[in-house]
């Protein structure tokens, strides 16, 4: 009998061409969300799964479908996924690391760059017909050359955006719990630093860490407090990892200039203040969205699965523990 496979968003059909050759697959007719009910329903009686980080895939899930074997999400954040759970239930989890890194980088710029130099507000005042005439004071937005960039979390993504700053000719300073190589720091010219030194020298902040128990509300209250008044935060991690009330409270008091977040604590809902706010670019979780960039995590994600059907080690395992257990 062919092993089935589950997709549970509308992607890209040339990245299931070769996952058809090895199972029966069956994509979900839309681009929608599922609920989690619906996701039991879906899963229940297949093999395997292409996941989204809309998906929740929690104890609950994974004990409600015991014929899930594997769950391939497509992101390289994983925290949808409740991975000590699906290591004890003996489902295989992977994601798509590497490929997004660059997509991702460039639109923490994106952010960055618009919030400095308050290119939205711009655009809306243009748009609305409010541009009279050239002015020496209109629209005053901050240096972004010579700055002093934080970054919180120098894996991957941080490291490519500590990269683009050099044309910027930024000083870059970046704290990570665990020390990055010698070669990888010497090479960014970048400086570890405390996280309360990021906190309180940064001109920029980029968060770029993944969502965990250690990581949620890694800047809060007190960490704003520490912030310079002229201080920008850009969000491309997860939303979570910002405490967004705390976030509101900053920009209202002045206690920090701005904000790019692409990631927001309840997406796609927005505290609504941050909607009402200038001094904030906002953007529906676009970080890795080009083109090119989501085929190809849509490819790794099948290709993870296809390893799995051939009874290949997937070469992105989260939970590398589940395929050594099987292989003992
Ligand atoms: P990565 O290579 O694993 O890098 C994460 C880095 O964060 C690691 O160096 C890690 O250090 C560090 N870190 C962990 N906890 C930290 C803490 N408390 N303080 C400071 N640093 C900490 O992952 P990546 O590929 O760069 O991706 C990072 C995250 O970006 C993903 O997890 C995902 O949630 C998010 N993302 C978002 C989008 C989007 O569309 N907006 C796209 C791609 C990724 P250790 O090695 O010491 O643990």
């Amino acid at each position: 009998m062919p092993r089935r496979i589950y997709v549970t968003r509308a992607v890209f059909e040339e990245a299931l061409i070769e996952l058809r050759r090895e199972a029966q697959v069956e994509m979900s007719p839309d681009d929608r969300p599922l609920s989690k009910a619906e996701v039991i329903e879906r899963l229940r009686d297949v093999d395997g799964a292409m996941t989204m980080l809309t998906d929740p895939i929690d104890r609950e899930v994974l004990t409600a479908c015991p014929r899930l074997k594997i769950t391939s999400n497509v992101a390289v954040g994983h925290n949808n996924i409740d991975a000590p759970a699906a290591t004890e239930l003996g489902v295989m989890a992977t994601n798509t690391p590497g490929v997004l890194t660059d997509t991702t980088a460039d639109f923490a710029w994106v952010l960055l760059m618009a919030a400095a130099r308050r290119v939205v507000e711009g655009d809306v005042f243009t748009r609305a017909g409010k541009w009279k005439s050239w002015s020496p004071t209109m629209f005053l937005g901050r240096d972004v050359h010579g700055k002093t960039l934080g970054i919180l979390g120098l894996g991957r993504i941080g490291q490519a955006v500590a990269r683009r700053a050099a044309g910027f000719n930024m000083k870059v300073i970046f704290h990570n719990p665990r020390a990055v190589a010698d070669s990888i720091v010497r090479g960014l010219q970048a400086q570890p630093v405390s996280f309360e030194e990021v906190l309180q020298t940064s001109d920029f902040i980029s968060l770029h860490v993944p969502l965990s128990a250690a990581t949620t509300h890694l800047l809060d209250a007190r960490a704003f407090a520490m912030m310079k008044l002229t201080c920008i935060i850009v969000n491309t991690a997860r939303g979570p990892v910002v405490d967004e009330k705390a976030l509101v409270e900053a920009l209202k008091n002045k206690q920090i200039a701005g904000a790019g977040l692409d990631v927001f604590e309840n997406e796609p809902e927005v505290e609504p203040e941050l909607l009402r706010m200038d001094n904030v670019v906002l953007a529906p979780h676009i970080g890795s969205g080009s083109y090119e960039t989501r085929l190809k995590m849509c490819m790794m994600a099948a290709a993870n699965l296809i390893a799995w059907l051939r009874g290949q080690r997937p070469p992105n395992l989260v939970n590398p523990e589940v395929w050594n257990r099987r292989r003992d």
